[in-house]
């Protein structure tokens, strides 16, 4: 109870002023949690739309490049029988795209391999390009020369080796994104579109590059990206 003892009047106004006051401080609770509850409603409502939206977008790429020369680290192959057959092209018409089969392997690496097999002298195999884990890009074999990558279009393609983290064949970011800005450099140079651009598996019907022949949507929204980096560019 009240216990303030002064005039009626003044109690009054006082337990009035006492009530409204409660009153107000009620209110502004109430105000404050409901804010709280419509704070913690659109955060719930956000994190549901932007996990949707994660889940939704999982498995593709960010890609934000043009045409332009993408950085190459050339280190082109000794001229031998069995990678680097020193024999010029015809006029470029297409250009491939391959994976390496090899997980976790390097573009060092591959390059390496490649360089090797004329003291193994066993297989024929190179290509004029491998784009590595990190995104970097190593020439082996230069444009105006033969790949031994793409069997019967060696002689009218340009080849790109890609590297893969594991045995799913998926790229990593970073080399997709290399991949995207070096095949559309390569349209470029030679007068071709995204259409242009074709798989192993287009040639010879090998499970190569793997992703992009599983995953059919994948090598469309490929295709499709090389297509915007060129628009970018010309
Ligand atoms: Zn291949």
């Amino acid at each position: 109870m009240n216990s303030y003892t002064g005039n009626k009047r003044s109690n009054t106004y006082k337990k009035k002023k006492g009530r409204s006051k409660t009153g107000k401080s009620d209110r502004k609770r109430i105000f404050k949690n409901r804010y709280i509850l419509i704070g913690a409603a659109v955060l719930l409502i956000l994190t549901v739309v932007l996990g949707v939206r994660s889940c939704m977008t999982d498995g593709t790429y960010h890609v934000d490049v043009d045409a332009s020369e993408p950085e190459l680290d050339v280190q082109l192959l000794d001229v031998n029988p069995y990678s680097r057959p020193g024999i010029n092209t015809d006029d470029i018409t297409g250009v491939v795209i391959h994976y390496t089969a090899n997980p976790g392997s390097s573009a060092q690496e591959n390059r390496d391999y490649f360089n090797s097999l004329q003291y193994s002298q066993g297989t024929q195999a190179s290509s004029n390009f491998i784009v590595g884990l990190e995104g970097e890009i190593i020439q082996c074999v230069p444009t105006w020369e033969v790949a031994y990558a793409s069997n019967e279009r060696n002689s009218d393609t340009v080849s790109i080796e890609v590297c893969h983290p594991d045995e799913s064949g998926k790229f990593t970011q970073e080399t997709y994104s290399s991949l995207v800005q070096l095949t559309a450099w390569l349209c470029v140079k030679f007068g071709l579109t995204e259409d242009d651009v074709i798989r192993h598996y287009d040639v010879t019907g090998k499970i190569c590059p793997k992703f992009f022949v599983e995953d059919e949507d994948a090598w469309t929204e490929f295709k499709e990206n090389v297509g915007k980096a060129i628009d970018k560019t010309v």
